[in-house]
């Protein structure tokens, strides 16, 4: 089984750039409104426990905040393989250097160019990872911060978030030509634009390679999923 964890893929975005790859045979939108707050971590925790994590995991922690494999449903599998997953393996260090790119441009001490490079080092260098992976592992989840991190900063300038939605097509058609796993598509939240910046919205995104029959899951139902895709 494979798992494209991608933050902040939108339906809308998915559509407007007739993403066809990422748009699978089921797909649509969660809903992820049990939540207060539409936070990352929070939300890709609950993915990988099937549990509301919310008050389990403090703001001013959050980005340290660490599962155990034995928490998730990484435990019915005999071997995985999780590429930068927050909450579990994510790159601590280098994500960190971006959040602090991300305030530096705030203050006018760096620009949104130097930003948007370090995002698209750190995702070539996980795409590398993840496609040199597949097939060798019973699961594996490969995150992509793309769409979220260069919206942050960019998701009213259409020509950039094209780009962006473009690479992540490229990568889900990549997958479906080289395997035909399960492939499951999903997002912990949703973006609109405020000006030329893009806040997280109550509505993420999911797709699969197969009929799940879901409607508008929460971001929990997807853990007896993926735990019966194990069959
Ligand atoms: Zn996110």
């Amino acid at each position: 089984m494979i798992i494209l964890a991608l933050d902040a893929l939108d339906l809308k975005m998915v559509k407007r750039y007739r993403c066809k790859s990422l748009m699978q045979r089921e797909h649509g939108q969660t809903d992820i409104s049990e939540f207060k707050l539409p936070r990352t971590v929070v939300l890709w925790a609950s993915f990988l426990t099937g549990v509301n994590m919310e008050s389990k995991i403090p703001i001013k922690t959050q980005w340290s905040f660490k599962l155990k494999r034995e928490d998730t449903f990484l435990r019915f599998f005999r071997d995985y393989k999780a590429i930068d997953v927050p909450a579990l393996t994510y790159k601590d260090e280098e994500h960190a250097k971006v959040r602090r790119l991300l305030k530096a441009y705030f203050e006018e001490q760096a620009d949104v160019e130097e930003y948007d490079e370090t995002i698209w080092r750190i995702h070539q260098e996980n795409k590398k990872e993840f496609l040199s992976s597949i097939g060798e592992h019973e699961i594996l989840i490969g995150y992509f911060d793309l769409a979220d991190s260069i919206g942050h900063l960019s998701f009213g300038i259409s020509e950039k978030m094209e780009v962006v939605y473009r690479e992540l097509e490229s990568l889900a058609e990549e997958v479906k030509s080289s395997t035909d796993e399960f492939l499951l598509v999903v997002s912990d939240h949703g973006m609109d634009a405020v000006g030329r910046y893009g806040d997280h919205t109550m509505n993420g995104f999911y797709s699969a390679n197969r009929s799940l029959k879901l409607g508008t899951p929460g971001i929990t139902d997807f853990y007896r999923i993926i735990k019966e895709g194990t069959r």
